[in-house]
């Protein structure tokens, strides 16, 4: 047996190989077939505008059910297909049902966008974008109607890879978000001149915002930071009334988390999202491709 190592390199299997390296084999076979069994789902977590609390975007988070292990969380096996270049084929099945789903909130007259968490192997495959953009021509969406999510490590890679797919997305006018902002170690420099509008703030300086001075002290630095760029502001992990107050307080423009939802089904994120007072569907509301 051959196994595939991360850099391309390839090694013998050994026999004394970890029972953990073992399960993480047996693992990624099951996962090869997970899209065509059809065990891969898309859930959606709600981001609130801090001000108005109307849903602005709903975040794709992929769910994994394993029909023997049964629910296997993202951290798990979004490492894993990472490793193994699976993550190409699940991270285009994911833009073209995020983009599927989000075809249809937008024929139901929703506005709200869809934000989809891109991998860094994803940022450095050169057919990202124009898949991105197919997906979008396919189910008749803006491309400002797309986020991508883009974490903070690999956001600073400044690769040529990750450059292109910058550049692109620029370029088309796709939405770009900073995800587990504080976590990386972002260059300014570099931060200024990616396409991005939004910084999300990690859940790490959000979970003891209430008991540690030194987390509102991160968290108020970077929402600081965030506007002084001109970025828009998204606080995520937000689980107690009290962390709500204290990120309004801060300035924080948008929020995420338990407090407001769990990641749930498109079937229901489509109910809470019709529940709402809204002002963008009903009469005054003009079905066009363009809004
Ligand atoms: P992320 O993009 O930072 O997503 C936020 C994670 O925090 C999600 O975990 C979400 O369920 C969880 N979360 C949201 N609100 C709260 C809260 O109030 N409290 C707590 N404790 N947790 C909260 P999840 O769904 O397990 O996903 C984990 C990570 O896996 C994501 O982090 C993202 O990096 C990755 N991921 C998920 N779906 C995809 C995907 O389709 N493609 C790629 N490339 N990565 C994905
Ligand atoms: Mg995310
Ligand atoms: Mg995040
Ligand atoms: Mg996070």
């Amino acid at each position: 047996l051959v196994s595939r190592q991360g850099g391309g390199d390839y090694c013998l299997y050994d026999p004394q190989m970890s029972a953990d390296l073992r399960e993480q084999t047996l693992l990624v076979a099951d996962l090869r077939q997970a899209i065509d069994k059809g065990q891969l789902e898309l859930y959606f977590q709600p981001k609130v505008d801090a001000k108005t609390l109307h849903i602005t975007a709903a975040e794709a988070l992929l769910r994994w059910h394993h029909p023997e292990r049964g629910y296997v969380s993202p951290a798990v096996f979004i490492p894993l297909a990472e490793r193994n270049g699976l993550i190409g084929a699940i991270g285009n099945w994911v833009i073209d049902e995020a983009c599927r789903v989000a075809g249809h909130w937008r024929a139901l007259g929703l506005r709200m966008r869809v934000a989809v968490n891109i991998s860094g192997y994803q940022m450095r495959q050169d057919d990202l974008v124009p898949r991105i953009e197919a997906a979008l021509t396919r189910h008749q969406l803006q491309p400002a109607r797309f986020t991508c999510e883009i974490t903070e490590s690999v956001a600073m890679e400044d690769t040529k890879g990750t450059q292109r797919a910058f550049d692109q997305m620029r370029a088309m006018g796709l939405h770009v978000s900073i995800d587990d902002f504080g976590t990386g170690y972002s260059s300014l420099a570099t931060l200024r001149s990616l396409p991005a509008s939004e910084l999300k703030v990690d859940r790490a300086f959000v979970s003891d915002l209430a008991e540690s001075e030194d987390a509102r002290s991160i968290a108020a630095s970077i929402i600081g930071l965030a506007k002084a760029l001109n970025f828009k502001v998204v606080a995520e992990g937000v689980e107690t009334q009290q962390q709500c107050d204290l990120l309004m307080r801060m300035g924080c423009d948008e929020l995420q988390g338990y407090l407001f939802s769990r990641p749930i089904p498109a079937a229901e994120m489509e109910r809470l999202a019709l529940a709402e007072p809204s002002e963008h569907s009903g009469p005054g509301f003009s079905d066009s491709l363009f809004n």
